[in-house]
């Protein structure tokens, strides 16, 4: 039973007198009147962007942990990525041969994710998107 507690105790515990604010509603305000401008694409707080591609991509392990068409050229790379649709293993965009992109390029597999242990972040190549850490 919480109604009826005596004026006194209210006067002293000096309620907060928090009123909802307002902050959600100017947000709003701004997002709307920005939302036709090209700047949509920045992700609202807190909330991890997702796209239908990183959805519904399967989970493919690397089965090497080379980049086979640097090895085949005799060059090195930096970090490796795993494409989610086949398998294939390449080098990421810090590596002279960006053969992880050229693959994305050649076969349109639009997921990869990250072949370096410890790391499993994946990225969307066609949404530009990443998730996971
Ligand atoms: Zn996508
Ligand atoms: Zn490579
Ligand atoms: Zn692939």
């Amino acid at each position: 039973m919480q109604r009826g507690r005596p004026a006194r105790e209210k006067a002293r515990g000096e309620a907060c007198g928090c009123e909802s604010r307002e902050i959600a509603s100017i947000e709003h305000q701004w997002l709307s009147s920005k939302a036709r401008s090209a700047t949509v694409s920045m992700s609202h707080t807190g909330i991890m962007a997702s796209c239908e591609h990183l959805k519904t991509a399967k989970h493919i392990a690397p089965r090497v942990h080379v980049c086979e068409k640097c090895v085949e050229m005799g060059d090195r790379w930096v970090h490796l990525r795993t494409c989610q649709t086949c398998g294939n293993v390449g080098c990421c965009d810090s590596s002279k041969n960006k053969h992880a992109t050229k693959h994305f390029h050649a076969t349109q597999h639009p997921v990869m994710q990250s072949a370096e242990r410890g790391e499993h972040w994946r990225w969307c190549y066609v949404d530009e998107i990443m998730d996971g850490e």
